[in-house]
Parts: C-alpha cells; structure tokens; sequence
C-alpha cells in the first residue's frame, strides 16, 4: 500500500509559538495555567497536564501569582484584563495571525461598518474577536445571510480556519445583499495551503486519512474537504485506525490539523506501514 504525506502537516507556525511560550513558562519557578485547553489536540493537552501545565475555563479560578498563557486562538480583550487583575502574569499565546483579526474588528467598527463575522459563534477565535466589538454579528451559513438587517455599511472578516470554499459561497451571498460592503479575506495561509494540499493528495487516494482532534474545526474542514475527494476517515491516534478500511486500497493518504504533534503522525505512520 502506497502512503502519501500531505506536504504541510503538524504543528502550524500559531501553534508552534503557543506551544514555545508554554515551554519557556515552564523554566520559571510558578504554576502554570492554559485558559482552555493550549491547542485543540487532547493527547498533547494530557502531555502538558503531565509536565505540570493546568488548564482553567474561568477567571475567578485564576491563582495570584501564577503564570496563564492565553492560547493560539485567542481571547475577548476583556477576560485578558479580568485574568490580569486577578494578579496573574498573562503570556499572550494569540497567534499573531489571530490578533490581526482583533485589530481589523476594532478599525472596521470605528470607520462605523457593520462588522460580520464567518464562522462558528462557538468557536473560541470567533468569541475572541467578536470580543473587540460593540456590535458585531457572527452567521456560519448562507441561509443566515437572507435574514440579516439592512445595513449601510458592512465589514466582513472570517475565522482563520474556515473551509475556503464554504467562504467564497457566503461571501457571494454577501456581496449581493449589501451594496457598500467590504470583504477581508482573513483565513490564514496556513489554513488555505494546507486544504488545497489535503484535496490534492485526497484526489491521488483510494482512502484518506485525516489525523486531528474531534472538535478541531480546522480538521473537520479538512475532513469536509478531503470526503468531497474520497472515502475519508478522522482518527485522533493510531488507536483509531481500522485494517478494514485499507482491504481494498491502493494509496492511502495523510493530512493532519494545524494541532498535531509530530510524534503522533510518526505513530500512525508506523502503523500503517505494517498494515500490507
Ligand atoms: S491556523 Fe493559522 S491562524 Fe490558526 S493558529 Fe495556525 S497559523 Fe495561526
């Protein structure tokens, strides 16, 4: 059985600086705390939980004096400040592309546009930024777009990890209801290289695999992405992978969310290797 890698695989750059700051934390001589789980990848949270790292979900559980590292996706500027004046040190682990978009968000609503964004309302990037608003909306479907008011004015930003495709189709859907409206393209390149590298190489396979935690949403796009190809299964670990699936194929093909730990691509690797 043939394996072919997708070119852009692992830990994205955003990740790969969150995980470095937590590393750097960890030297000093103080608790250390995530505010929710660093990256969305279980096995490397429980591996951080090993090496001492807790995560907390609210402010009130902030320690004084203890370390807390806002992860990659970011958070609403006003739980940064709640977390500072519980007398905690904060290590911002936004990922720099992610505090663009707080940035735009800012300057779209003060130039008085409506800001929209695309994406999850649930996802914390989304809340995050949303954050820097009085008033912005958030719609994940062209179905939502019809029900939206009138505005004069609009300013589109879109999740770092959105499904490329899904974003031009709400975007169209924009352009034709709002006739002064301004499109940024936010998603990341990270984002966008690695769904057109996955659909590639999804294209060359018989069975696709896509390796990243179940509530990832840049690996659930991928998940989207790849099944529109081929048949497509989501594993977490090698745990998860089923001989089965392979009986038939040919060429099995690999991409990874922007969350996964190299070492767990080497496990699956060396699984599948000795599947035929
Ligand atoms: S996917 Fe892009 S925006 Fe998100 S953490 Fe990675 S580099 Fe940053």
């Amino acid at each position: 059985m043939k394996i072919i890698l997708a070119k852009k695989i692992g830990f994205c750059f955003g990740v790969k600086k969150s995980v470095e700051k937590v590393f750097k934390a960890l030297e000093k001589e103080k608790d250390v705390f995530t505010f929710g789980p660093l990256i969305h990848n279980n096995q490397f949270v429980k591996r951080l939980e090993d090496m001492g790292v807790r995560v907390i979900n609210e402010t009130k559980k902030v320690k004084k004096g203890s370390i807390v590292i806002i992860r990659a996706h970011g958070l609403p500027p006003t739980t940064k400040k709640e977390i500072e004046k519980m007398g905690a040190e904060v290590i911002d682990g936004t990922c720099p592309k992610v505090l663009l978009l707080h940035v735009l968000a800012r300057k779209l609503e003060k130039e008085g546009k409506k800001v929209i964004i695309i994406g999850d309302g649930n996802h914390p990037e989304v809340i995050g930024v949303k954050g820097n608003l009085k008033n912005g909306i958030v719609l994940d479907s062209v179905q939502e777009v019809e029900k939206l008011d009138d505005f004069d004015d609009v300013g589109v930003l879109v999740k770092t990890t959105e499904e490329v495709e899904k974003f031009k189709e709400i975007s169209k859907a924009l352009k034709n209801k709002f006739k002064k409206i301004i499109i940024h393209n936010t998603i990341c390149d990270a984002t966008d290289e690695r769904q057109s590298e996955a659909k590639k190489v999804a294209k060359l396979s018989d069975v696709m695999i896509v390796v990243g935690g179940k509530h990832s949403s840049n690996t659930l796009h991928l998940v989207d992405v790849c099944k529109k190809q081929t048949t497509t299964y989501q594993i977490e670990t090698k745990d998860d992978i089923n001989e089965r699936w392979f009986e038939e194929a040919k060429t099995v093909g690999i991409t990874t969310g922007a969350s996964v730990p190299d070492y767990i691509v080497e496990e699956i690797l060396e699984k599948l290797k000795n599947i035929k």
